[in-house]
């Protein structure tokens, strides 16, 4: 099955912090998803803080129909985006912060609640994105930070060499490796933020259902990004600088294939239009969450003070072009893997050996007579 719908965009407004003793810059259309900064409006799918719905409604709201659709069979992504301080891991629960609170804890929560009903297998991994490379946070070996490389498959799709996927059989199993991979995640003190996320951080929960009829194997990607910065605010040199710039520029890239898949250009080109996915490591890990095969939420996070009203107006901005994301979700049914199915499938392929010793033979191999087969094999 499959399902075209848009991207669909939250705002979440934080409240002021006691430190930045300033006055708020953004209002919120009492029950609409609506805000207005200085002489500019924008509406979204939903809004929350400052007169919008409550903070404690973001999961129910944004994230709970999610976690039904990934029991479902559908890739699914939650994407925090904006500037440093904006409230982006508050909001996912990736600083595991002395309240436990946030996204992806009650996520847990959720998971293992339907998983008691159902046959299934959970997975995690957990990444990094920090200076363009990505890591793995949950690898044993972790001194040796090797980053990890990205392989594209015939078919598009994007997987990660040698990347830890561990399965889990209980919430607080889950919840350590979050705890145990935000903890290796790199952070830094800045002037805007003392915890600063300095790195993108990936979170993906794999499930695998098995029903007598079929078996479903979906992903939910959970997404933290570290915040755009202006190095005159946060006051930044070097180690701190080089982040920031890594970070603006991913992000740069990032803006900008939302910008395009959400924008009038590719509508006027008739959808074909050059996205440039390619351009950084992030959008190319995130090219199924935007305008491919997930559901998707954006959660834009924006600070209320005056001094970031313009960082507040950009992340609204681009917020506003990813409602027009349209994103083509289809049901992950695993192939059915049966004895005599393998079996046969493996006589047709050319062995290992075959392709070592052959290597001429292997690119101009298999024969369509072989896929043929091997299409009418597969139910
Ligand atoms: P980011 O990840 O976007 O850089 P953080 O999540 O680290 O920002 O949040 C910056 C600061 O704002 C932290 O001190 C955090 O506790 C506070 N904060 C963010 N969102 C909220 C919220 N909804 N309610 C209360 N405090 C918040
Ligand atoms: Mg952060």
């Amino acid at each position: 099955m499959k399902s075209t719908e848009p991207v669909r965009v939250a705002v979440n407004i934080r409240p002021l912090l006691t430190s930045e003793g300033c006055t708020d810059c953004i209002t919120v259309t009492p029950d609409e998803p609506q805000v207005h900064i200085g002489s500019h409006t924008f509406t979204y799918d939903l809004v929350f803080g400052n007169g919008g719905l409550p903070f404690s409604q973001i999961y129910h709201r944004c994230v709970a129909p999610l976690v039904e659709d990934l029991f479902r069979g559908y890739n699914a992504t939650i994407l925090a985006y904006g500037q440093t301080a904006s409230g982006k891991s508050y909001t996912m629960g990736t600083n595991c912060g002395a309240d436990g609170g946030g996204i992806i804890p009650t996520v847990m929560e959720d998971v293992f609640t339907r998983v008691e009903a159902v046959k299934s297998q959970i997975r995690i991994s957990f990444l990094e994105i920090y200076n363009e490379e990505i890591y793995d946070l949950l690898a044993a070996s972790k001194p040796s930070r090797a980053p990890i490389r990205i392989r594209e498959t015939n078919s598009g799709e994007i997987t990660l060499q040698g990347v830890t996927e561990v399965q889990v059989k209980t919430k607080e199993e889950m919840s350590s490796y979050l705890a145990r991979g935000s903890s290796t995640r790199a952070t830094g003190i800045t002037n805007m933020n003392i915890q600063s996320s300095r790195s993108h951080a990936i979170f993906t929960i794999s499930v695998k259902i098995t029903t007598a009829e079929e078996t479903l194997c979906a992903k939910l990607r959970l997404v933290d990004l570290a915040g755009s910065e202006r190095a005159n605010r946060t006051g930044a040199d070097g180690i701190r600088l080089k982040e920031g710039r890594h970070i603006n520029s991913s992000l740069l890239a990032l803006g900008n294939v939302i910008k395009i898949l959400g924008g009038n250009e590719r509508k006027k080109k008739k959808g074909v239009c050059h996205i440039p996915y390619r351009v950084s490591k992030l959008t190319r890990l995130l090219q199924d969450s935007l305008g491919g095969n997930s559901k998707t939420v954006m959660i834009a996070c924006v600070s209320p003070a005056i001094t970031d009203v313009e960082e507040t107006l950009s992340t609204l901005r681009y917020a506003n072009y990813a409602r027009n994301i349209k994103n083509k979700a289809v049901v992950q049914k695993q192939k059915p893997s049966t004895p005599c199915f393998d079996a046969m499938v493996k006589e047709l392929t050319p062995s290992n050996s075959d392709a070592k010793n052959k290597t001429v033979v292997q690119k101009h191999t298999p024969s369509s007579d072989y896929y043929a087969m091997v299409k009418e094999l597969t139910p």
